[in-house]
């Protein structure tokens, strides 16, 4: 999968994302990344980028050709001609980021994540090359570099062959809408605290089942939001009104 991250700071993202798992699979092959900086497009011989909002306003808004530019380079580069590639804009105003966005994500071959800065960008370039406003979450950032690449980290671990487990990424919060069950290493006792006994029974049905109760009173306590979505037995479901109403502690 190629991603292509339209920035004012490249060395953001080649720092962050050219380390661990992702840097390492960029290495092998199995991902591109590209961070595309937006400044050597500029048109005018101080390569700057931004000017006043008209209207009047406090702060500084990136230019619409310097970006248009940008995206003009890219899709140049893209092997498939036929259709575009997805647009992302990363933006408070945009659907909150979540773990469905990042598989459907991750089905494209090709993706562009556009990263404003200052007061954000000249709506006229948004309209006309964006096809999808994503955002981090409810609070203000001083530039879409980091929810970028939060974006990329999900949606790239989900790409076969980034994590050394195709499992790894099967099991896990947010799937069937429930939260992962808690989990533990060696050794069995720490700090007094002792590892749940059924996990050393090596009996996999009850771990299962311990396993798949632990998910939904998990999310009864964090999440209890993710259980209408969440495809429950009978008993689950009067476990988990139980959490709700506060009959069983945790
Ligand atoms: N004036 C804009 C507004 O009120 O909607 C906010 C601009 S913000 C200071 C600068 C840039 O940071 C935005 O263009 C966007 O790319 C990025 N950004 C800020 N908060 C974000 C969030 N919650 N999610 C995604 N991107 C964000």
């Amino acid at each position: 999968m190629n991603f292509h991250i339209m920035t004012l700071f490249p060395d953001m993202i080649h720092d962050v994302l050219g380390t661990s798992i992702i840097g390492r699979a960029a290495q092998k092959g199995i991902l591109h990344i590209q961070a595309w900086n937006i400044r050597d497009y500029a048109f005018n011989k101080h390569s700057s980028v931004d000017d006043y909002p008209y209207g009047g306003g406090a702060g500084m808004l990136m230019q619409a050709e310097p970006v248009y530019q940008t995206y003009r380079a890219i899709l140049d580069t893209c092997r498939m001609k036929e259709k575009s590639p997805r647009v992302v804009y990363l933006s408070p105003q945009g659907k909150t980021f979540n773990q469905k966005m990042a598989e459907e994500f991750s089905k494209e071959e090709e993706l562009i994540l556009l990263c404003g800065h200052y007061e954000g960008i000249d709506e006229r370039v948004l309209e006309e090359i964006v096809t999808d406003y994503v955002s981090a979450g409810d609070y203000v950032l001083t530039g879409g570099e980091l929810p970028a690449m939060m974006m990329v980290d999900a949606i790239a671990r989900l790409v076969p062959g980034v994590l050394h487990n195709d499992v790894s990424a099967e099991f896990e919060s947010f799937q069937d809408n429930l939260l992962e069950y808690p989990q533990y290493s060696r050794p069995e006792v720490w700090h007094g605290r002792q590892v749940p006994p059924i996990l050393l029974s090596g009996h996999h049905a009850n771990v299962e089942k311990w396993r798949r109760e632990q998910s939904v009173i998990r999310t009864a306590k964090f999440r209890p939001d993710l259980l209408t979505g969440a495809d429950l037995t009978l008993e689950e479901e009067r476990l988990a009104a139980c959490l709700r109403e506060g009959e069983i502690g945790p």
